[in-house]
């Protein structure tokens, strides 16, 4: 507020402030002049009213901007969770697949293994089989040989029991 200072329009002398009357006096000639509240005046009441709802409205502000706070870091977190959540599944994922693939190429290989080891007790049981084959081939031809031998001898000597039969 203000303070103007007055002068009596009527002696010059400075007028006064009379509190009990609300009203502004002259000391000189004692006029009193009534006070005339400028426009823009504004009730203090009304100033405080409206310094109240400017509080008020700083306050909802305060609020609204912490609200806003929370919630953009519970937007945040949402997709943190959302893009922790996706990253999990595509790893596991991956991992599965990974799997999945090692324990086919693993059965693959002893698929391979298993068909590589029939076939050499395949070889070996015909190498077996191809060596007793001649074993007994060679068998038979050496008794074979044994009995033609044997034969021959007992022709021999029958011959020799003729000849001497004929001789005496
Ligand atoms: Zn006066």
């Amino acid at each position: 507020m203000k303070i103007i200072e007055k002068k009596c329009p009527n002696c010059h002398a400075n007028l006064e402030f009379d509190v009990g009357e609300q009203n502004v006096k002259c000391p000189s000639c004692r006029r009193a002049f009534a006070i005339e509240y400028e426009k823009d005046f504004v009730d203090p009441e009304v100033q405080l009213k409206a310094k109240d709802i400017q509080l008020k409205m700083l306050d909802d502000i305060t609020k609204a901007r912490s609200f806003g706070k929370v919630f953009f870091v519970f937007v945040i977190a949402f997709a943190a969770i959302i893009i922790g959540l996706t990253v999990f599944l595509a790893i596991n994922g991956y991992q599965d697949y990974k799997d999945t693939k090692d324990e086919i190429e693993t059965s693959r290989q002893r698929a391979l293994e298993e068909a590589e080891e029939f076939k050499e007790r395949q070889k070996a049981s015909e190498e077996e089989f191809e060596s007793r084959r001649k074993a007994s081939e060679e068998e038979f031809e050496s008794r074979q040989k044994a009995s033609e031998e044997k034969q021959k001898q007992m022709q021999e000597e029958a011959e020799k029991a003729i000849r001497e039969q004929a001789n005496k």
